[in-house]
């Protein structure tokens, strides 16, 4: 849910269910804290945002790393890549409904890459 999303990307710091959930509702004042929950949650799987306990509490935050690896093609292994991309500015500059995304490079791992020279 887009209205979701925004809230928790405009945020400078994590926000909790129940702060998500009392902005919601200034948009959409029927909306329930199950569905903000429920949404949250479905957003987290679609790797758009991450969640991570601060304190206690469970909190939401921007996730633009989510999904970006790098296949060596020597040995074969992936690695995480902490690629800039921002889904969710693609998704506000282009007005479509990304909810998840996956992204590939191909190349040599610096392990491999050192075996070669
Ligand atoms: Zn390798």
């Amino acid at each position: 849910m887009k209205v979701i999303v925004d809230i928790v990307y405009d945020g400078q710091s994590p926000i909790t269910a129940d702060q998500v959930y009392e902005r919601a509702r200034a948009t959409l004042p029927r909306i329930s804290l199950g569905t903000v929950y429920r949404n949250l949650n479905r957003l987290v799987q679609a790797g758009l945002i991450s969640e991570s306990k601060v304190g206690t509490v469970q909190c939401f935050f921007p996730h633009p790393y989510s999904n970006t690896h790098l296949e060596c093609r020597v040995c074969g292994h992936l690695f995480s890549v902490p690629y800039d991309l921002s889904v969710h500015q693609v998704s506000q500059e282009t007005g479509l409904a990304i909810d998840g995304y996956e992204l590939r490079l191909k190349g040599v791992c610096k392990g491999c890459a050192s075996k070669c020279t």
